[in-house]
């Protein structure tokens, strides 16, 4: 069987965990992880290259121009974006591709690509988020309150996702992702080709084995 990967696209609202579930994940799982662009400036201990592509807004608007974004959108002032490069090929070569994106970024990637798997992560409550965007002490007062209130309007978009997980414990959240994939892995509609082409083999089994 030649299976594709699979497109694993994580949302959600800011502080709800999608960083620290995909870094879990990701020790447990050989998922190729993309690495964005964006126009913000490195958090502590952020490394270009390995958290983001960090670009100024001109050479981001020339990679605009240049079409080189699966997507891309603007998130609480700054441009993030998915470079196309390597996603396709990827997913193609049969490994699984995660990308951590915001809301706006996952629906462009749903129209191009419905075969992807589309999770939306949840807090296990409002001032629980609030509590963990706090915790992570990466935001300003103004930009915390900016989170915190495009929270409650984001999380009415759950319904255009395909699963909603919520990230109780880190541990939770990850085994929760890890049981979607394996469940997409066996989606007739997605390897309905490969057990076509491989009824003989299956039927000689049966008889022979
Ligand atoms: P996001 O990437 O969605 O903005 P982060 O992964 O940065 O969110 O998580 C926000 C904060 O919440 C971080 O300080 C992180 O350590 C903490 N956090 C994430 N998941 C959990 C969890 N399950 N329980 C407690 N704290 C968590
Ligand atoms: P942060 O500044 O906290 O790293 O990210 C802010 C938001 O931008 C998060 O919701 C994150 O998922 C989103 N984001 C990160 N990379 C991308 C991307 O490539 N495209 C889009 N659309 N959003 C992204």
């Amino acid at each position: 069987m030649n299976e594709k990967g699979v497109l694993v696209v994580l949302s959600g609202p800011s502080g709800a965990g999608k960083g620290t579930i995909c870094k879990a994940l990701l020790e447990k799982e050989d998922f190729w992880l993309s690495v964005s662009a964006t126009t913000r400036s490195p958090r502590n201990g952020e490394i270009d290259g390995k958290n983001y592509f960090f670009l100024t807004k001109d050479k981001f608007e020339e990679e605009i121009a240049n079409n080189r974004f699966l997507e891309y959108a603007e998130v609480y002032g700054n441009y993030y974006g998915t470079p196309k490069e390597h996603v396709m090929e990827v997913i193609d070569s049969g490994r699984d591709v995660i990308l951590e994106i915001d809301i706006q970024g996952a629906l462009k990637v749903k129209e191009n690509y419905p075969g992807g798997v589309f999770i939306f992560i949840l807090p296990p409550s409002m001032e629980e988020l609030r509590n963990r965007i706090i915790g992570r002490g990466s935001e300003t007062p103004e930009s915390l309150m900016i989170r915190f209130k495009s929270a409650y309007h984001e999380i009415n978009y759950v319904s255009k996702y395909n699963y909603a997980v919520v990230n109780d414990t880190v541990e939770n959240a990850v085994k929760k992702i890890q049981s979607i994939v394996a469940a997409e892995k066996c989606r007739v509609d997605r390897i309905k080709e490969e057990i076509l082409d491989s009824k003989e083999g299956l039927i000689h089994e049966q008889l022979y084995d």
